[in-house]
């Protein structure tokens, strides 16, 4: 059977099922982006196609998608001319719309993104001289309500698919100009020293070299959206960048931690911030629920992580809240017991309007960083970025809409009763 031979009746089109992981759109198309190869296979078979041309569409359009970033069916020039309109009418290739785009004067750059059902989430790029890190987020909000994190003041709205969570690796490959231009080499074809050893690309030559789901939301929470996301960001055929450039964040769901380092195998953060039990469940309540002494039993256990690939914990330096000499030794203490393969990322506390915390002062961050240090844990200081388009990771969110704090404290209780 001929590719397009289902196109008899003219004007007919038959509808193509919108499957779950994928957000509905109002013309009823279908957004490719997001979605395995053998998924697109089957949506191709739904459509009309046979089996056979199925696969070998899915193949060739996977390729266009993924390594070649194009977003137009005319542009996929090794498939037939008839049967680009045949896509075109059924299926779309999504982008996240951009609302707005930020440019700091450190080069750093944060874009507001739009889905197409129209939520808000952000997205941030940030170069430095060796890499260029792109923070990607994975829910629009998040459920949990760490009390110095600006998204934790915001309900959930929803979890972002993982079209949503991969289309922003793809629209900051649009923005950056790095998909191969036509004509240019393949990935396969490219010098070897362009290639890491996992296939991906490396550093050279490329803006955008690592990915950290450190963006709105907690990923652990929207595990297989972010897991079937990061696939493709991972996959030869597809994005291509290596595990090892790639680092999930999160607060400590200790659940989903084994899943993680099975079904993902990317590098862990870890969101600790304190060493106390009271004042770890005041900053970061989820520990509430999964205590410090689990929440690093399940560090230990993580299988993938090894001394040359390190668990990072990160701490953000709190005023007369976290940051004493005596935290310092806690921590250097229990990730001697815990034996863990880790260093330690310090983040000033970035503030925001309504927050009920201080950044330390630098002198007390200083010492902090040095008694980590002298016990032989790596412990450096995160230089703030983009602070004049505020920027940071973990705190995407534009016009902060200013709250009472009775107004937090009542969404902070209603947030808390949702974690049980
Ligand atoms: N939910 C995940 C990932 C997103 S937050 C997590 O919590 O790990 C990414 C990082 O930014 C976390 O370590 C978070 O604690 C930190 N962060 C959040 N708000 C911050 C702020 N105002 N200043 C500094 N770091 C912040
Ligand atoms: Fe959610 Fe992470 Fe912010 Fe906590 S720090 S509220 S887990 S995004």
């Amino acid at each position: 059977m001929s590719d397009t031979k289902l196109m008899q009746i003219p004007g007919h089109i038959d509808p193509v099922p919108v499957p779950r992981d994928v957000t509905p759109r109002e013309d009823g198309r279908v957004d490719l982006i997001g979605l395995p190869k053998k998924r697109i296979a089957e949506l191709f078979e739904v459509a009309g196609l046979d089996a056979k041309a199925a696969k070998l569409r899915a193949k060739q359009v996977f390729h266009w998608l993924y390594h070649r970033g194009v977003t137009d069916f005319a542009a996929m020039t090794d498939i037939a001319k008839t049967m680009r309109p045949w896509l075109a009418e059924r299926f779309v290739i999504g982008r996240p719309e951009v609302v707005e785009g930020q440019h700091s004067t450190d080069g750093t750059r944060k874009w507001l993104l739009r889905t197409a059902d129209g939520h808000d989430f952000e997205m941030v790029f940030i170069p430095d001289a060796d890499r260029g890190t792109l923070c990607v987020s994975s829910q629009v909000g998040c459920t949990l309500n760490c009390r110095f994190c600006h998204t934790g003041t915001m309900r959930l709205v929803r979890n972002l698919t993982a079209g949503e969570i991969v289309g922003q690796v793809m629209l900051a490959r649009d923005s950056l100009g790095e998909w191969p231009k036509s004509g240019q080499a393949d990935l396969a074809a490219l010098d070897d020293d362009l290639v890491d050893e996992d296939g991906g690309y490396s550093a050279d030559g490329r803006l955008l070299t690592n990915i950290v789901m450190m963006g709105m939301g907690e990923p652990l929470y929207n595990f297989d959206n972010v897991r079937d996301a990061l696939k493709l960001v991972m996959d030869g055929d597809g994005l291509a960048l290596s595990k090892r450039r790639i680092t999930l964040s999160t607060s400590g769901v200790v659940p989903q931690m084994e899943r993680c380092a099975e079904e993902i195998g990317v590098n862990l953060a870890v969101s600790l911030h304190a060493v106390t039990k009271e004042v770890r469940d005041e900053i970061v309540p989820i520990n509430k629920k999964y205590g410090i002494e689990e929440l690093l039993q399940a560090c230990a256990d993580y299988k993938g992580a090894s001394n040359a690939r390190r668990i990072t914990f990160e701490y953000v330096m709190l005023k007369d809240k976290n940051d004493s000499d005596e935290d310092a030794r806690e921590l250097v203490r229990l990730i001697k017991h815990y034996k863990l393969p880790a260093k330690v990322n310090l983040i000033p506390f970035n503030p925001w309007p309504g927050a009920a915390y201080d950044c330390s002062t630098p002198e007390r961050i200083r010492s902090f960083s040095n008694i980590v240090f002298e016990a032989g844990i790596s412990a450096p200081v995160r230089t703030p970025r983009g602070r004049d388009i505020d920027a940071a990771c973990g705190q995407l969110k534009t016009a902060a809409e200013k709250k009472s704090r009775a107004e937090l404290e009542r969404l902070y209780a209603e947030k808390e009763k949702a974690l049980g």
